[in-house]
């Protein structure tokens, strides 16, 4: 017999929604389909020329986790906001 294991409330009311790069439960969310990420308003705007590089072992994760590949930075060597994956990229 295992012993019960003991409830930690704070991850009962942790909301399932936060932003997946800073962890805000921020209501205004931007969803990345390309990442297949949902991030709030604030990571949005500040990457709009490129994710950060704080955010990127998060990016790769969920790149990873979709089977979508790495995109090309851009030119400040930052991984776009957005981008259109190769057309033949299925074939
Ligand atoms: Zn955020």
């Amino acid at each position: 017999m295992k012993a019960p294991l003991p409830i930690n409330i704070w991850t009962e009311v942790q909301p399932a929604a936060d932003c997946r790069l800073c962890n805000s439960p921020d209501e205004h969310r931007h969803n990345v389909p390309v990442y297949r990420l949902s991030v709030c308003d604030l990571c949005w705007q500040q990457a709009q020329d490129g994710w950060p590089k704080e955010a990127e072992p998060i990016l790769f994760a969920a790149l990873a986790n979709a089977g979508l590949l790495i995109p090309d930075r851009n030119d400040r060597g930052l991984l776009p906001r957005q981008y259109a994956p190769p057309k033949d990229y299925a074939l």
